[in-house]
C-alpha cells in the first residue's frame, strides 16, 4: 500500500465553530478511538454479500464466513508475532471485556498465589477487574511503583517490581501492565517485565490497548502469557476486544463463559464442553465482520511497515513535546529517556483543563480529551502537588469541591498514524492564542460544578 496515512475516514470532516466560521476538524483523540481506516470498511463491504452465521455449517455463505473468521484470527496472531503456542479469543467490549475475563479466569490460582501486581499507571480497565476479583476471594492487588516522582513519573520501576516479586515470592498470581500509557505515552520495558514475572513464577498480562496501533507486539519473542487490546483502537470501529493467550493456559484456566458453540453434548441435567482450544472459548456468535475488518487493517499496517508506524509515532510525539513546551506556562506530564508515542498530556498554568479543551474544539476545531482519562489514581498522583498548592482558605466551603473538580485533570492530545507535523503546528498556534486571549475566551463560558465548560451561545448539533 502506497500512502496509508491518507486512508482514513473523516480526515476532511468540517464543523461550524463558535465564531461562525467552518473548519476542517482535527482529530487529536486517537488514544480514545482513532479515525477508521478505509480498509476496515472495504473489508466489511467485501464480506457483507456473504454475511451469515458461521455456526450454520451446511451452506456456502456460512463456509465463507467461517473461513474469513479463521483467516482473520490467524492474520491477527501473525501480525502480533504470536506463534503456534498461542490462540486468539474475541470478546465484546474491548480491552475491558478481556481484562474482566482474565481476572475471573485466573482467580482460582489465588488460593495459592493471593497477590496480583498491577502497575501504578493503569487504565481502570486493567486495574478494577483485578481488584474486584481479588477482593471476592480475599486476595490482594498491589500497585507497582513507577520511576521518578509525582508529575515526572516514568516507566514501571523494574527494581521495585523485583522487590515486590521477592517479598511475595511464589505468591504472585500475575503481573498486569500496559505497554504504552494512555496518559503520558510512556513505553514500558515489556520484555524485561515479562522475564521478571516468569523468574518469580508469576504470569504476565500485557494491556496492549495503546501499543497495538503503534508498534510490534512481539508476543512470542517476549514470551507474554496473555495480551489484550481493542479493535477500535486499531483504526477499526466496532470490532471486538482481542485476547491472545498461550493455549495451554486457556485449557488450564478455562473461561466461565458458556452457551452455544462450545459444547459436545447437553441434556437437562449436565453439559460436556469441548476439549479443544480455542474452540471451547468462543461461546455465542462471533463478531465475524469486526474481526475480519480488524485483520485486514492489521495486515495493511504490517504491509505498510510496523517499524514505519512506530517511527512516525515517536517522531511526532517528540516534535509535539518540543513545540508545545514552548507555550507559555505549559507543562507536559511524565518523564522518560525512552521513546514515547500516542498520548501527550499537559496543563497550562492558570487555565483549567476543561476550558482549554472546550476552546480548542469550539474555536479551533481541534478534538482533544480532558479530565482523568479513566486512570484516576495515575493522574491524581501526577497532579496532587498542584492540588495541594490551591489556596482553599479564600474559597467559600460550598465552592471548594467545584474548584477541585475544575483543577483535577489534564488535557490530552493524542497522535495517530494520520496525524502530521502540521497538525501539531495547528495545536501549538491554537494554544498560544488561548494563552494570549484567555480572559476573553473565558467570558464566553459557564462552568458546571463538575468542571465542564459550556459555551454560552454555541452548541454542537447532530446533523446527520
Ligand atoms: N487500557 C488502556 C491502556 C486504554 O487506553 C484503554 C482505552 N482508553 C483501555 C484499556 C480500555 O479499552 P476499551 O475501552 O476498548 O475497553
Amino acid at each position: 500500500m502506497s500512502d496509508l496515512t491518507n486512508h482514513f475516514i473523516g480526515l476532511n470532516t468540517e464543523y461550524k465553530l463558535a465564531d461562525g466560521t467552518t473548519k476542517r476538524r482535527l482529530h487529536l483523540d486517537g488514544a480514545a478511538s482513532p479515525l477508521v481506516m478505509q480498509t476496515a470498511i472495504d473489508a466489511r463491504n467485501a464480506l457483507l454479500p456473504h454475511y451469515s452465521n458461521s455456526h450454520s455449517f451446511s451452506h456456502a455463505s456460512a463456509h465463507i464466513c467461517g473461513q474469513a473468521h479463521t483467516w482473520a484470527k490467524q492474520t491477527i496472531l501473525d501480525v502480533c508475532g504470536a506463534d503456534e503456542r498461542y490462540s486468539l479469543v474475541s470478546l465484546g467490549n474491548g480491552t475491558t471485556a478481556v481484562m474482566n475475563n482474565l481476572a475471573r479466569r485466573l482467580k482460582p490460582r489465588s488460593a495459592e498465589k493471593p497477590i496480583v501486581l498491577v502497575s501504578a499507571m493503569e487504565h481502570h480497565a486493567n486495574d478494577l477487574p483485578h481488584r474486584e476479583q481479588s477482593a471476592s476471594v480475599g486476595a490482594q492487588v498491589i500497585h507497582i511503583p513507577l520511576r521518578g516522582e509525582s508529575a515526572r513519573q516514568g516507566e514501571i520501576d523494574l527494581s521495585a517490581l523485583e522487590a515486590l516479586l521477592k517479598e511475595h515470592a511464589g505468591k504472585v498470581n500475575y503481573v498486569s501492565f500496559s505497554g504504552v500509557s494512555n496518559v503520558t505515552g510512556i513505553v514500558n520495558p515489556v520484555a524485561d517485565i515479562v522475564a521478571l514475572a516468569h523468574q518469580y513464577n508469576a504470569l504476565a498480562i500485557l494491556d496492549a490497548a495503546q501499543s497495538a496501533p503503534h508498534m510490534r507486539l512481539n508476543i512470542a519473542e517476549y514470551d507474554i502469557d496473555f495480551v489484550a487490546f481493542s479493535g477500535h483502537k486499531v483504526y477499526c470501529a466496532g470490532s471486538p476486544g482481542i485476547l491472545i493467550a498461550k493455549s495451554e493456559y486457556l485449557a488450564q484456566y478455562p473461561s466461565d463463559e458458556v452457551g452455544g458453540g462450545v459444547v459436545e453434548r447437553v441434556d437437562y441435567q449436565s453439559a460436556d464442553y469441548l476439549k479443544t482450544y480455542p474452540e471451547r472459548e468462543q461461546a455465542g456468535t462471533k463478531d465475524i465482520l469486526g474481526l475480519y475488518s480488524l485483520a485486514k487493517v492489521m495486515a495493511a499496517l504490517r504491509d505498510y511497515g510496523l517499524d514505519k508506524v512506530s517511527a512516525h509515532g515517536a517522531e511526532l510525539w517528540q516534535y509535539a513535546a518540543e513545540k508545545l513546551s514552548t507555550v507559555q506556562g505549559l507543562f507536559i506530564y511524565g518523564q522518560s529517556e525512552q521513546t514515547r508515542l500516542g498520548a501527550l498530556s499537559f496543563n497550562i498554568d492558570g487555565i483549567d483543563h476543561g476550558l482549554v479543551a472546550s476552546i480548542l474544539s469550539d474555536y479551533f476545531g481541534i478534538a482533544v480529551r480532558n479530565e482523568c482519562f479513566c486512570a484516576h489514581p495515575y493522574v491524581s498522583s501526577m497532579i496532587k502537588e498542584a492540588l495541594w498548592e490551591l489556596d482553599l482558605d479564600e474559597v467559600p466551603e460550598d465552592e471548594q469541591e467545584a474548584l477541585i473538580n475544575r483543577k483535577r485533570g489534564m488535557v490530552r492530545a493524542s497522535f495517530s498514524l494520520y496525524n502530521t507535523r502540521e497538525d501539531v503546528d495547528a495545536l501549538y498556534a491554537a494554544l498560544t492564542d488561548i494563552v494570549a486571549k484567555q480572559a476573553s475566551f473565558a467570558k464566553e463560558y459557564n462552568v458546571t460544578r463538575s468542571g465542564a465548560y459550556l459555551h454560552k451561545h454555541f452548541v454542537v448539533e447532530l446533523s446527520l
